[in-house]
């Protein structure tokens, strides 16, 4: 995919701190981190969100994660990590090659603050679950 960083990244064009490298599953340290030690695991083809990542593909990334993720833990020391995905701008995804952030995280480190909301009420929070399951249908 032309001009797309991390596709320059896997073909070698522009440099990462490389983490990792496997048959179709590449990270690399990412450039603005959260925190130390936050990686990107990304597949070496260009995919733009979750939903273009052939299943395929689901095994390696999973385990890979599970391994760097280790390795991350062990390296940086944390006692936590978030897995987090990005899907399209209303998100917060800039890169548009799918892309998982593991981040190292730490008792009190006060990352990810976000306040919960509350359904209206019982009822509006079924029928959320019955507008998802209809869409689920076929
Ligand atoms: P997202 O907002 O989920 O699309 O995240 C994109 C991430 O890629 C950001 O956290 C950037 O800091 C990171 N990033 C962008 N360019 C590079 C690069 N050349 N090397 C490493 N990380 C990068
Ligand atoms: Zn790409």
């Amino acid at each position: 995919m032309e001009n797309c960083i991390f596709c320059k990244i896997v073909t070698k064009e522009s440099p990462c701190a490389e983490v990792y490298s496997g048959e179709h599953v590449l990270a690399f340290l990412d450039i603005g981190p959260i925190a130390p030690g936050h990686t990107l695991v990304i597949p070496k083809t260009h995919y733009s969100n979750l939903w273009d990542v052939p299943a395929s593909l689901a095994a390696e990334l999973f385990t890979s994660m599970q391994k760097i993720g280790g390795a991350l833990m062990e390296a940086t020391r944390a006692t936590g990590m978030n897995v987090v995905m990005n899907n399209f701008p209303s998100a917060g995804q800039v890169v548009m090659h799918a892309h998982w952030h593991l981040i190292p995280r730490f008792d009190g480190d006060g990352l990810f603050q976000v306040a919960q909301q509350q359904y209206a009420s019982r009822e509006a929070m079924y029928d959320m679950a019955a507008a998802m399951q209809r869409a689920l249908q076929p």
